[in-house]
């Protein structure tokens, strides 16, 4: 059976202009034809579901590309909880990011490996997620934060390790590797600018990583740390506070399709805070590094570095299922906003090397969508609203809608959540 949804405004997260009067026609939970109504021709059908949507907005389903489901928003960053309320606490994050409409989460730093049972969960039919891209543990050097993220650092200190490190990622599922090259803004005593792993030991991880096949996420704020990463040949470059200071840097980064994920939203709900909670400490670090962060974002953009979404969701006050905010805040650094939507789709699937099939609503992607009564372009911040948001699908079911609602049974999810 087809289902047919008509009478809508398609923004197909390429970067296209909106399609207004538009169908979107799914078959076996993936795209048939996306475009305009009076392009298609539906002779040959005869089992269709309709499913008119009265002008309503229709994107792809969102990819944040930079998630700690092992964290909930708490206001001193200290995720730690028991493995049992830690595994239902990945599980509940996952399910907030679904029922928010981000519909991909990239986790870049789990807890004991447990992210990994909670996707074996959802895969099986379970329990209701996102897709899950996972990179397991941070790969650090011996600092503060492999004890203050007990469950989420391995210490790899040498390149032996670096590469036994790798390999134990490889063998837990990840499908990417994340490893810290620089100090962090989160870390008490972190010292962002400062650069932790040395040049031999980044170019050993990003050998062992490509050996399996696996991607790189590199978490870098300093300049010399972000050189070292981007020349060892990573493939995304987190937080990239300091980029600005090299610009021919930033030229390499675009000539090799190397990706920047800014993870802004961050720093500007930790500065906007009203909450008394939140240690000096983290306050303090956050007012220092947001300016240049902005900065480097706008840089790098301006110079076609591609760039993905990442919210960094989990850290503090930087809650899942407000993830798209960070779109809103990509537009505020100089993005426009189709720009800014397409980091979110799109560029974002291209990033973690899942774009033949996920993150663009064209013929033979995955049927993973949002719908939204209002223009998400007119104002980013609607991509958050869950007003505006309808209902989520994933593989052409939906996953996702409001507890009232004029949907046919036929297209839900056995388990499905509430927005
Ligand atoms: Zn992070």
């Amino acid at each position: 059976m087809d289902t047919v949804i008509k009478n809508i405004t398609l923004i197909d997260g390429t970067g296209r202009e909106p399609i207004p009067d538009a169908l979107l026609v799914i078959r076996e939970g993936k795209v048939f034809y996306a475009g305009s109504a009076s392009g298609w021709s539906d002779a040959e059908e005869s089992d269709i579901l309709e499913l008119d949507l009265h002008g309503q907005y229709v994107l792809p389903g969102l990819i944040d590309c930079h998630v700690h489901l092992s964290g909930s928003g708490e206001a001193d960053s200290q995720f730690y909880a028991p493995a049992g309320s830690m595994a239902l606490k990945i599980l509940k994050n996952a399910q907030r990011n679904l029922a928010a409409g981000i519909t991909t989460v990239r986790d870049l730093g789990g807890w004991s490996e447990l992210e990994f049972d909670v996707r074996r969960a959802i895969q099986r039919g379970e329990f209701p997620g996102p897709r899950m891209c996972l990179a397991g543990r941070f790969i650090s050097i011996t600092e503060a934060g492999a004890e203050y993220y007990l469950g989420m650092y391995r210490v790899a200190d040498g390149v032996d390790e670096v590469r036994k490190a790798v390999r134990e990622q490889v063998k837990n599922g990840a499908d990417v590797i994340k490893m810290g090259v620089t100090g962090a803004v989160l870390v008490e005593g972190g010292v962002p600018g400062t650069t932790h792993f040395n040049e031999d030991e980044v170019c050993a991880l990003v050998e062992e990583a490509n050996k399996f096949g696996k991607r790189v996420a590199a978490h870098a704020h300093g300049i010399d740390g972000i050189r070292k990463a981007v020349q060892a040949g990573i493939n995304t470059l987190e937080h990239g506070t300091y980029l600005y200071q090299d610009p021919l840097l930033i030229t390499h980064m675009a000539g090799h399709g190397i990706f920047l994920v800014p993870t802004l939203k961050v720093g500007w709900d930790i500065i906007h805070a009203k909450d008394s909670n939140i240690p000096l400490w983290i306050m303090d670090k956050n007012k220092a590094t947001q300016g240049e962060a902005a900065l480097s974002l706008k840089m790098a953009h301006e110079a076609d570095v591609p760039i993905a979404m990442g919210s960094d969701v989990g850290t503090p006050l930087n809650f899942h299922g407000e993830n798209a905010l960070e779109v809103y805040w990509m537009q505020q650094a100089g993005m426009s906003a189709m720009d800014a939507l397409v980091s979110a789709t799109g560029n974002a699937a291209r990033s973690l090397g899942w774009d033949s099939w996920l993150g663009t609503l064209e013929k033979g992607k995955v049927a993973d969508l949002i719908v939204h009564e209002k223009n998400p372009l007119e104002d980013l911040r609607l991509l958050a609203d869950k007003t505006s948001l309808q209902f989520v699908m994933k593989d052409g079911m939906i996953a996702a809608c409001h507890t009232e609602h004029h949907l046919p049974p036929q297209l839900f999810e056995k388990n499905y959540l509430s927005i």
